[in-house]
């Protein structure tokens, strides 16, 4: 076989190196989604570390092979991005975007090796599997199914895969959006994670995330007099700590039910039981009362979070030493407050209700307010795709409860839309982020398909 010819074209950015790279002409038998993405999930991108250079080497060994033109960048060493664009006619462009990192995985608890992605009954099994190696790959094989036919689009098509979104994404997408944003120049609208088909007591939905709750993150501090613990002091660290949180428990935090959440929770009330069916066609009632959103958190917490600003204790620090009264202790706290909120001002409230000597409240990861309106052609064409296919499901606009790289494009005015095509119980979503992650066969069959009908749908019209 004759090696490819290749080009690179190397450049100094901020010190770190650009490689564009392509012009290969090597069509060997095409791999499967199956093979694509078992070999994707061995590549172990857990993050920290992250190492995402594994993923983007993958992708462009993929397009070199092809001679489709790419870029690839590192934010630091081995946190890579990879882009390539199929240019198209001057409708808005699309992005096709996930993230390469996954979350660590702790072998010991899982049935079969994280990282060895083993096909046993019908599943793959490993870190990545869902999220969100599986979608990448989906967005790969119709990326290069338009390139391989080479019709003419109606618009570009650009593939992107990133690094750091588990962490936050500062040195993927946030970091591209600062250092590379002509990149986004022409993008209408981006596809993401962050939305799927949800098979609940035997009933189907869609969701297509258009908007996220915002995280707070906080790091709450005391300081006070170290000391013997056989002799302690009122002014301690510990004890300081242990009243500000008691007063965190009582801030009233407010309940509301924004519109993606009312939608959404009218729109899946009629397949909830009693007295559920009822109580979510009136989320503005459901949220005012306190009664009935405690017996939510204990029926849903998942739907529950959809009404309120929430703090989660998650972290706490002190001494190392049982006897060793320390000179600081910590905690930090997880806040996701509702799509609308300012969070400079759930900030304030917080460390007003906090404050006494001693303690320090400050926020260690925050963004602003951001969602996607569904007048929009992805959003349409996802619309009209599954419409075509499952004409009896509901498909519902969605507020995510948590958070993914989706912000940094809303708070530029870039549309971005968190859809996975995949169809997953319960049971399943239960394997993200969590032990024994894997994905059917069947799901990934569907989502190379349907994915590739997306885009047709939105290039060759
Ligand atoms: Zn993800």
């Amino acid at each position: 076989m004759i090696k490819s010819l290749r080009m690179f074209i190397t450049m100094t950015i901020f010190g770190l190196s650009t490689i564009i790279g392509g012009l290969g002409a090597n069509q060997n038998a095409e791999p499967s989604t199956v093979e694509l993405v078992q070999q994707y999930i061995q590549l172990d991108t857990s993050n920290p570390p992250g190492m995402e250079i594994r993923g983007a080497r993958f992708f462009a060994d993929i397009f070199e092979a092809r001679g489709i033109t790419y870029e690839m960048l590192e934010s630091a060493p081995g946190r890579a991005n990879i882009w390539a664009r199929l240019e198209g006619g001057g409708e808005p462009g699309v992005l096709l975007l996930h993230h390469m990192d996954v979350v660590p995985a702790d072998a010991s608890r899982w049935q079969y090796p994280p990282f060895e992605a083993k096909l046993v009954d019908g599943r793959v099994h490993g870190r990545g599997a869902l999220d969100n190696k599986s979608t990448g790959i989906f967005h790969l094989q119709a990326f290069l199914a338009l390139h391989k036919a080479g019709k003419p689009l109606s618009r570009d098509v650009v593939f992107m895969a990133t690094s750091d979104e588990e962490a936050g994404g500062k040195q993927g997408v946030g970091w591209l959006v600062e250092h590379r944003p002509d990149v986004f120049e022409g993008i209408g609208a981006v596809l993401n994670e962050g939305g799927y088909g949800a098979l609940r007591e035997g009933k189907l939905s869609f969701g297509i995330e258009v908007t996220q709750k915002l995280p707070l993150w906080l790091k709450i501090t005391a300081s006070g007099t170290p000391g013997h613990g056989a002799v302690p002091r009122e002014d301690s660290a510990p004890r300081r700590l242990v009243r500000a949180l008691a007063k965190l428990e009582q801030i009233p935090f407010q309940r509301r039910a924004v519109p993606a959440a009312s939608d959404y929770l009218r729109r899946i009330a009629k397949d909830a039981p009693e007295p559920w069916n009822k109580r979510l066609l009136v989320p503005d009632k459901l949220a005012a009362s306190q009664a009935m959103m405690a017996e939510l958190q204990a029926y849903d917490h998942r739907l529950y979070a959809l009404l309120i600003n929430t703090c989660a204790l998650t972290r706490l620090k002190g001494s190392s030493k049982i006897n060793v009264v320390p000179p600081q202790a910590s905690a930090e706290v997880d806040c996701r407050l509702l799509p609308d909120e300012d969070p400079d001002k759930i900030l304030a409230i917080v460390s007003n209700a906090l404050i006494e000597e001693g303690i320090s409240v400050e926020a260690t990861l925050s963004f602003g307010a951001g969602s996607s309106s569904t007048d929009n052609f992805l959003y349409q064409a996802l619309e009209k795709v599954l419409t075509s296919r499952y004409p009896e499901t509901p498909i519902l606009p969605k507020l995510n409860v948590g958070f993914t790289d989706s912000h940094f494009f809303r708070e530029q005015g870039i549309a971005a839309y968190g859809f996975s095509p995949l169809i997953m119980t319960k049971s399943e979503t239960g394997g993200v982020h969590g032990d024994n992650e894997s994905i059917s066969l069947e799901n990934l069959q569907l989502g190379t398909e349907l994915t590739l009908e997306i885009l047709r749908e939105l290039v060759y019209r």
